[in-house]
């Protein structure tokens, strides 16, 4: 009778992402042999830093949804615990597709009014508009509650001009599609849920927020996000995890992954950790046209934005014709952090999608028109001698994300996680990566 060979590893993880590196730093210190395979030259994935005219920034993902603590957990198991931030309340704005400039209702979740009837959602939508949103309250909790998708379900409960002129610029900023397109349980998890509870959608709003302790709908981490890659790799390094950069993982089964190096890696436990493009690519699908977003982060002198003009930041609704930008960050008002690295200098960071910018824009266009885009926004002129430095970052938009609820998938005996499962967003990712290494560690070592 022949044995197959033990397996090399407990488990290999495919990404170092925050996934990957989630999972991996669990299992690692649990004991696990774990090796983690990189394609980049650094760990991260869409968490990375850069730096602007001297100033430490995060490149990508600058803040977390403080739901369910998940981020705030790890962190502070990471030693960050007292390095969590609340951004600056002053909160975002919107404008419209008419120019019109307002700021955003202060007590919603994805734009969802959690008080219909509160000045600031008049202020937007007219008193009879609001009429409309309050009937919320009399409707009974079953209506809108089977519906899918974001756009429907708002538009059930609170109206068309909620779902028009307060959500879809929210969500068309955050995940780059329409509320129709997307699905409720992965956007706001336990909406649903709250609404047949409370039988109103503005109350399971107002019920959403509080659960989270912070009591802002976001938070963050002095210092940046990637801060979290530092720690978790850090980590990685305590719990003697193999991390391999520079190796793509080619293909893989339930008990090996090969490298496209040709290596062979055999574990108890293969882990795919990616995101929806990478994982289709690794799986032999081919990944839908990929896109681009451009993200431009000036560092000017202008002390007249100490005013925070905009509050922490601008969604351009779609349409504005003056504006080519989809959205402006005000790094240095939202974040107290960033104001204290910026040494009395402005952050100003505007996301573009092609091919409005593409990789073809040379670096001067690219300064010019955020420097427009960013006086048109602030309502402030800004001339280019007050900027002290550009930077440029590109990344592939999230391809749709997927529909169901979960945030860790089982296909045969591999785990998946990762935005591919869990969507866009690091609570969910993180979830995913925790829930998925939880369940290995709970098997008993071969
Ligand atoms: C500009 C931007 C801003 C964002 N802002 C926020 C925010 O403010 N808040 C928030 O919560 N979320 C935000 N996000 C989303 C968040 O950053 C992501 O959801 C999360 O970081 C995804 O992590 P991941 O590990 O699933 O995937 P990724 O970060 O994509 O990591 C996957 C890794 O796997 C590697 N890889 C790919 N293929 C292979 C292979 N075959 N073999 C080995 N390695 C491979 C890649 O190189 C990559 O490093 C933002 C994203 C972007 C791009």
């Amino acid at each position: 009778m022949t044995t197959s060979p033990a397996p090399a590893f407990d488990a290999v993880v495919i990404g170092g992402g925050i996934a990957g590196l989630v999972v991996a730093r669990d299992l690692g210190r649990a004991g696990r042999r774990v090796v983690l395979l990189e394609a980049g030259d650094r760990l991260g994935g869409e968490v990375s830093r850069h730096t602007v005219a001297g100033v430490d920034l995060d490149a990508g993902a600058e803040s977390f949804a403080t739901r369910g603590d998940i981020v705030a957990t790890l962190a502070t198991q990471l030693g960050l615990g007292n390095e969590l931030v609340a951004p600056d309340p002053r909160g975002a704005w919107v404008i419209e597709s008419d120019g019109g400039a307002f700021p955003l209702p202060a007590t919603g979740i994805l734009g969802i009014p959690g008080t219909a009837m509160a000045r600031d959602v008049i202020d937007v939508i007219g008193t009879r508009a609001a009429l409309r949103a309050e009937m919320d309250s009399l409707l009974p909790g079953p209506v809108g509650a089977k519906e899918q998708k974001l756009g429907p379900l708002v538009r059930r409960r609170m109206g068309s001009a909620v779902l028009d002129r307060l959500v879809t610029p929210v969500v068309m900023g955050v995940h780059s599609a329409h509320p129709d397109d997307l699905d409720v349980d992965r956007v706001a998890p336990g909406l649903r849920q709250q609404l047949l509870h409370q039988n109103s959608l503005a109350r399971a709003v107002r019920e959403l927020r509080s659960l989270s302790k912070a009591g802002s709908a976001v938070g963050g981490i002095r210092g940046g996000i990637v801060r979290l890659v530092d720690e978790l790799a850090a980590d990685l390094e305590t719990f003697g995890v193999d991390v391999r950069l520079g190796s793509r993982a080619r293909s893989y089964d339930s008990s090996s992954v090969t490298t496209d190096s040709g290596e062979r890696l055999t574990a108890s436990h293969v882990v795919v950790a990616l995101g929806a493009r990478d994982a289709a690519a690794l799986d032999g699908r081919a990944a839908p046209a990929t896109g681009l977003i451009t993200l431009a982060t000036l560092v000017v002198r202008a002390p007249e934005l100490d005013a925070a003009p905009r509050g922490t930041g601008v969604l351009v609704a779609p349409g504005q014709p003056s504006i080519r930008a989809k959205a402006l960050t005000h790094a240095s008002v939202k974040w107290a952090w960033v104001a204290e690295r910026a040494e009395g200098r402005h952050v100003l960071r505007l996301s573009y999608d092609a091919p409005v910018v593409t990789r073809a824009t040379a670096d001067v266009e690219l300064r010019a028109l955020a420097l427009a885009d960013a006086q048109a926004i602030l309502g402030t002129p800004l001339d280019d001698s007050r900027v002290d430095g550009v930077g440029r970052i590109e990344w592939t938009p999230p391809l749709r994300a997927p529909s169901g609820g979960s945030v860790v998938e089982e296909r045969g005996d591999v785990l998946r996680v990762g935005g591919a499962v869990a969507g866009r967003g690091l609570a969910g990712v993180i979830a995913g990566a925790r829930t998925a290494a939880a369940g290995i560690v709970d098997e008993p070592v071969d």
